[in-house]
């Protein structure tokens, strides 16, 4: 098998654009193939020589440009469905499917549930496929970061996380960017005492030194060195001069420190 593929693997990660992740989901039974976000035509179409792989599906997280670019293009040559949050659907190219809360969306055999976690963006969704334990969180969750609070407040934001944080400790999550060493660098100066920050920083030097992705990683894992999903930590309040005060005030005041630094 190319690339050292076989029969039931099931994602395929790549580079696209300066920072962005692209990703493939196939179901091994059907063949059926979605591309997570659409951010640049070309690396997707690449990654689908590469793999062989036959594309029929794009599920689409938010609007912004980085992950849409590339959807009419791939719609034309592939005649794929594209599914998008139907809040957002008007400003996203080509959709097919609109979908909210709850939604179940398949590829092949594999069963998507339709999380919302709006914030950095007011529609933004992520894609939960429960029995495989992976979840598709675009700019919501980074590994040791969040998205931007654009168009949500972040009380919206944190509630977000809350739900993202809420999955199954052995979930792997794939996200839009790879910002995580930069990310360690600012979360340093949240919980500098943390030992699994330290250890993951460690692994992901290793991982960059390689050229190689930080993610996906598991949300057990996440929670215990992310100081955006540790909001709610009196150690973190306390960090950031917050002690007592509510999650989603300490929530806003790192998320403010990460604009600034
Ligand atoms: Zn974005
Ligand atoms: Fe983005």
């Amino acid at each position: 098998m190319r690339d050292g593929h076989d029969m039931t693997t099931k994602t395929y990660l790549f580079n696209c654009l300066q920072d962005n992740f692209g990703v493939l989901l196939r179901d091994p039974a059907t063949g059926s193939t979605a591309s997570i976000d659409a951010p640049e035509a070309a690396a997707i179409e690449q990654a689908l020589e590469r793999t062989g792989w036959m594309l029929t599906d794009i599920l689409v997280t938010h609007h912004h440009s980085d992950h849409t670019a590339g959807i009419s293009e791939l719609k034309k040559r592939h005649k794929c469905r594209v599914t998008a949050p139907r809040k957002e659907a008007a400003s996203i190219p080509d959709v097919d499917l609109g979908v909210a809360e709850g939604d179940i969306v398949k590829v092949g055999n594999l069963c998507g549930r339709v999380i919302e976690t709006p914030g950095h963006t007011a529609g933004h969704i992520a894609y939960m496929f429960d029995a495989d334990k992976i979840a598709f969180v675009g700019d919501t969750l980074f590994s040791i970061g969040c998205g931007r609070v654009i168009e949500g407040t972040p009380e919206m934001m944190w509630n977000s996380l809350l739900k993202l944080r809420a999955l199954p400790d052995d979930t792997e999550f794939y996200c839009g960017h790879e910002y995580t060493m930069a990310n360690i660098k600012f979360a340093m100066t949240i919980e500098s005492d943390n030992m699994r920050l330290a250890a993951r920083a460690a692994q992901v030097e290793r991982l960059r030194a390689a050229r190689e992705p930080t993610i996906p990683v598991t949300i057990g894992d996440e929670k215990q060195a992310n100081p955006f999903l540790r909001a709610d930590r009196p150690e973190v309040a306390a960090a950031v001069g917050l002690a007592g005060k509510k999650p989603a005030e300490v929530f806003a005041e790192i998320r403010a420190r990460k604009n600034r630094f």
